[in-house]
């Protein structure tokens, strides 16, 4: 029996075929027409349907990048299942160049929403309806905030032996945490369906971080064989090392001031370790951020303007720290160099 179409607000996408969507979201004041596009790819043979989104945070954009080679690529021509991809979920925030939605909401806090709250509330819930109720898997690419870089991170909720903790190691990244589920996220209310997700972190708001899309590129389309919606690799099969943190915390500044970064993205730091000073801007006063733990950098302020308490440094720390070390090493040899902010 063949198989049935795909339907997705209202398009029905016939088996080994393609289909970008627009998806009505609401009207600006002007009364234009707004959309989420969606591309759907619905292969021929049964299997997951897969959600990979992007820009839910709409300054958030090297997984709008991520999206679009992932539909180019030719490895997606024939899948097994369905591939549901949506680049820009927050579409208001996107074209504003901000994280948030145009009533100051954060949209990965509405969930689940609802169709008669407020906007934020309103885009959760038609998004959840429309799009990733349909999904029994999904990736969420996201990036650090804006002037905050993250080095290539996979965020999940990891049982030993669970879906999930197959994706996150399959993804290929150095690093993983087993991370707090935060109210409202697609996320947490992915997981409490007991849909197996997955948080993509990588890179800065607003750029397009080579050394952040390529691994992402290349992580979900590893994903996706994982979960046989794509031939395995003829090449090496075995994912890059990555190691599971125990646990993170920032460092923040000390005093009001002009900060110096003294380490790097990546960088395996040792307790008490200089991170960085800050300093007034005639030097007459400084104070030294210190490392309160030994670990790897996972991200870090990009400005060097900083105000007392501000977080600075994010240190993940792991049981096995040689092996997260040379996890990072084995990223960085395989795609373009982290930016050097020494
Ligand atoms: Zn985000």
């Amino acid at each position: 029996m063949a198989r049935a179409p795909f339907e997705l607000a209202g398009v029905r996408v016939a088996p080994g075929s393609r289909a970008q969507i627009d998806v009505p979201i609401a009207k600006l004041y002007t009364h234009a027409p707004l959309h989420i596009p969606v591309e759907v790819v619905h292969g021929r043979q049964p299997g997951p349907v897969l959600l990979v989104c992007g820009a839910i945070h709409g300054d958030e954009i090297n997984g709008v990048e991520i999206v679009r080679r992932l539909l180019r690529s030719s490895s997606i021509r024939r899948v097994r299942g369905t591939l549901i991809a949506v680049p820009i979920v927050n579409v208001f925030g996107f074209v504003q160049h901000t994280r948030y939605l145009p009533d100051r909401r954060d949209l990965n806090r509405c969930f689940p929403g609802s169709e008669a709250g407020s906007l934020g509330s309103r885009v959760a819930a038609l998004f959840r309806e429309q799009i990733a109720d349909q999904a029994t898997h999904i990736i969420d690419l996201h990036t650090g905030a804006i002037h905050r870089t993250n080095l290539p991170q996979i965020r999940a909720q990891l049982q030993q032996g669970s879906e999930t903790a197959a994706m996150a190691e399959a993804f290929g990244v150095p690093v993983i945490l087993n991370a707090e589920l935060r109210e409202g996220s697609l996320r947490a209310y992915a997981q409490s369906r007991g849909v197996p997700v997955l948080t993509y972190e990588a890179g800065e708001a607003l750029r397009f971080d080579e050394w952040a899309i390529a691994p992402g590129v290349r992580g979900v389309l590893r994903v996706m064989r994982l979960l046989g919606m794509l031939s395995a690799s003829r090449r090496r099969s075995q994912p890059p090392a990555a190691e599971i943190a125990n646990g993170s915390s920032w460092a923040r500044a000390p005093i009001d001031g002009i900060l110096r970064p003294r380490t790097r993205l990546g960088a395996r730091v040792a307790k008490g370790q200089v991170l960085g000073v800050v300093a007034d801007p005639f030097g007459n006063s400084e104070d030294e951020i210190v490392a309160n733990a030994d670990g790897i950098v996972i991200g870090m302020s990009n400005l060097p303007l900083a105000n007392e308490g501000e977080a600075l440094f994010h240190v993940a720390r792991f049981d096995a720290i040689e092996e997260a070390e040379s996890a990072v090493e084995s990223f960085q040899s395989d795609y373009e160099p982290l930016p050097d902010t020494l």
